[in-house]
């Protein structure tokens, strides 16, 4: 027994070792690609269902790494553990300018949101960061918005109110992400600086399962006039049942998958002549 107990320790601190190994190549890796220019930003539109054109766009970073396209869900959380992801999010957020001002030199500006991590949101420097871009890239920051998850927005409802108003006050409104996943206290919620839910993918794949929940949510995006967004609509029976529903604005390979910049303003000019 005693050997076995030797064994087991043995094999937990090789896991431990692996976990800690993979994590700081996975660091490294990360601190390399920001440097030597791996990252770029895709965009995914989100569309009214009523005119099929694109109501705004989503900010979604991709890591290219030696050919092969890395999945933010791989090494967000990773970047979240450190300071990296104040970097990846800094790097976002200039691409995001950036883009805007192309899509405006071609006429065809939208919206564009960018998701914030709960380190990023709880970074002190954050809203003199956005403050500082707004000026430098002379953004009209009614084309700049903030998706956070709904978890993010209710850990800590004083400071989430603090900072939301801050940057309210700079002009830019919040979507929350993920809406039905966590605990929203609707007293709270009504207070921020909100203009949009998103209902989360999971409850769009399974509709006839979910559709209490998401009636749910549209009726309480009604009731506080709010939009009300569903994401990954891959189908035109989805994309019918929540308009049905009272969802007149959706998001998913139905209308288009992420794309880089130029393919996208391609897909916004070709709309605009349509
Ligand atoms: P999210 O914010 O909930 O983004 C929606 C995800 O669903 C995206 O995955 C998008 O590509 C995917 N999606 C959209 N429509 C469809 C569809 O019809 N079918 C399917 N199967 N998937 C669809 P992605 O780009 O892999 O991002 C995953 C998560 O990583 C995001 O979830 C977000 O939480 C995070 N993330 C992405 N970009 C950033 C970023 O720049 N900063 C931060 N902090 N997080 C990011
Ligand atoms: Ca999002
Ligand atoms: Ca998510
Ligand atoms: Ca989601």
């Amino acid at each position: 027994a005693k050997r076995e107990g030797k064994n087991r320790y043995a094999r937990f601190s090789k896991d431990m070792h692996n976990e800690l190994y993979e994590k700081l190549r996975m660091e490294t890796g990360i601190r390399y690609g920001l440097l030597n220019r791996e990252f770029v930003v895709h965009y995914q539109p989100k569309v009214k269902i009523a005119t099929r054109r694109t109501s705004s766009l989503e900010a979604l970073v991709r890591w290219q790494k030696a050919g092969k396209m890395i999945s933010p869900g791989a090494f967000i959380p990773i970047a979240e553990e450190s300071n990296l992801i104040d970097e990846i999010c800094l790097f976002v957020l200039q691409e995001t300018c950036a883009f805007y001002t192309t899509m405006q030199q071609q006429g065809v500006a939208v919206p564009v949101s960018v998701n914030i991590s709960p380190r990023q949101f709880h970074n002190l420097d954050f809203v003199d960061i956005v403050e500082d871009l707004i000026r430098r890239f002379q953004i009209d920051p009614r084309y700049l918005e903030f998706e956070i998850t709904e978890t993010t927005a209710m850990h800590d409802v004083a400071y989430t109110l603090k900072i939301m108003h801050r940057l309210r006050d700079l002009g830019i409104y919040f979507s929350i992400d993920d809406f039905g996943t966590g605990y929203s206290s609707l007293g709270s919620l009504s207070k921020m600086p909100v203009n949009t839910l998103k209902i989360d993918k999971q409850f769009i794949d399974d509709l006839e399962t979910n559709s209490g929940i998401i009636s749910t949510i549209i009726a309480i995006s009604q009731q506080m006039r709010l939009n009300v967004v569903a994401e990954g609509v891959e189908t035109e029976e989805q994309l019918l049942r929540l308009d049905a529903m009272g969802c007149h604005e959706v998001q998913g390979y139905y209308f288009s998958r992420p794309m880089p910049s130029n393919s996208i303003l391609e897909y916004l000019l070709a709309e605009r002549n349509r």
